[in-house]
């Protein structure tokens, strides 16, 4: 093989910045011969950075009720069918207990944006959490706050804070979500959490209604950019209860390429094979770590409420309990030569902010 986009892929994977046409390129001319030849190299740089350990995040989520309509989310405002439910402080602890004995370092904190959740309230819980595991890290996921709550959230011992940024074009963001939110409020979100200190995780969707290779590129640039410690993409998948219903998912293909050269812009970023990517195929999650992906975010919370934070459909592993889960992806790494990893899993670089 030696056509441009195999040239394309050497040049990234020896560390050089590609440009816009380029990665355009990268894209529009891949092929299955280009992708295999992508996830060797990917692999190869996870191998460097992060041997074959696997790092396990425990998802804990929280709370279904939303303030937001974004119209791609089973949980969105104007979803009146979606079942809402809020989890207390002792019920979060319960499953951070659990996921403890299962081998969990690193608890996720996620929800909806929900204002019952006052910043009080969620220092509390991290605060509780930091108590009774020191040596784990904690990771909130529940959107776009003032700088002042990030600080409190962060003073309170709060590690991560992942917040998808979806798409890194305007006029694309404006189509995914009402007009009371905006790409510029996220970014500006994005800037803060990584000013404050956070190990920090934007993403996107992959297959999003309206989303071209140009957005794409878009966001490619954007992470070079920014420099977040974490990425999360997975494919869109449509629910039924929202405007998107009739729209197509996005495709494992396009998901695990672009998995594949995130891990080559960003060597050492922690990059899931996220629950969506395991949702529209079966063995989703092992071929996304073979394409470069180092994480995996089995959900630890209570099986009463599984079934209920359903932000798309045929969402899997809804009647699990969380040591099902724990040993079938340990059985499914192990099966593809990789390890579940008991430990926190950070950043390896972390700058002194960072450092809890
Ligand atoms: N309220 C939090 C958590 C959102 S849910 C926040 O705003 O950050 C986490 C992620 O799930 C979202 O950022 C979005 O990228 C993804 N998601 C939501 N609906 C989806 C769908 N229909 N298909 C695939 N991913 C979806």
């Amino acid at each position: 093989m030696n056509t441009p986009v195999k040239a394309l892929i050497d040049r990234l994977a020896a560390g050089h910045i590609l440009d816009r046409g380029e990665l355009i390129t990268l894209l529009e001319q891949r092929n299955p011969e280009a992708a295999d030849y992508l996830f060797e190299k990917a692999r190869a740089v996870r191998h460097a950075v992060y041997g074959r350990d696997v790092y396990l995040r425990g998802l804990i989520e929280f709370t279904s009720y939303c303030k937001n309509d974004c119209y791609y989310c089973g949980i969105r405002r104007s979803n009146h069918k979606a079942q809402r439910y809020r989890l207390t402080r002792e019920e979060i602890l319960q499953c951070c207990a659990q996921g403890y004995d299962l081998g969990f370092r690193t608890f996720v904190l996620q929800g909806g944006e929900d204002p019952f959740f006052t910043d009080e309230k969620v220092v509390e819980i991290v605060r509780s959490i930091k108590q009774a595991h020191p040596d784990c890290a904690v990771t909130l996921s529940i959107g776009e706050r003032s700088r002042e709550s990030y600080r409190m959230f962060r003073k309170a011992g709060a590690d991560r804070y992942l917040l998808r940024h979806e798409t890194a074009s305007a006029d694309h963001y404006a189509k995914l979500h009402p007009p009371a939110l905006t790409l510029e409020k996220r970014k500006g979100c994005l800037r803060d959490l990584k000013e404050l200190g956070f190990q920090v995780g934007c993403g996107f969707m992959v297959g999003s209604p309206y989303q071209t290779n140009e957005h794409l590129v878009s966001d490619l640039l954007f992470l070079q950019e920014l420099e977040p410690h974490m990425v999360g993409i997975g494919p869109f998948i449509p629910h039924s209860e929202t405007p998107f219903a009739g729209e197509s998912a996005g495709a494992l293909e396009l998901t695990l390429y672009l998995l594949g050269i995130i891990r080559l812009i960003l060597p050492e970023v922690l990059l899931p094979a996220t629950t969506a990517l395991g949702t529209i195929h079966p063995t989703g999650r092992e071929a996304g770590i073979l394409a470069g992906a180092n994480v995996v975010m089995p959900n630890l919370s209570p099986t009463a409420v599984r079934s209920k934070y359903l932000l798309y459909d045929n969402k899997i592993c809804t009647g699990d309990e969380a040591a099902e889960c724990r040993m079938c992806l340990g059985g499914r790494m192990n099966r593809i030569g990789y390890e579940l990893a008991i430990s926190r899993g950070d950043y390896p670089s972390l700058s002194k902010d960072c450092q809890s």
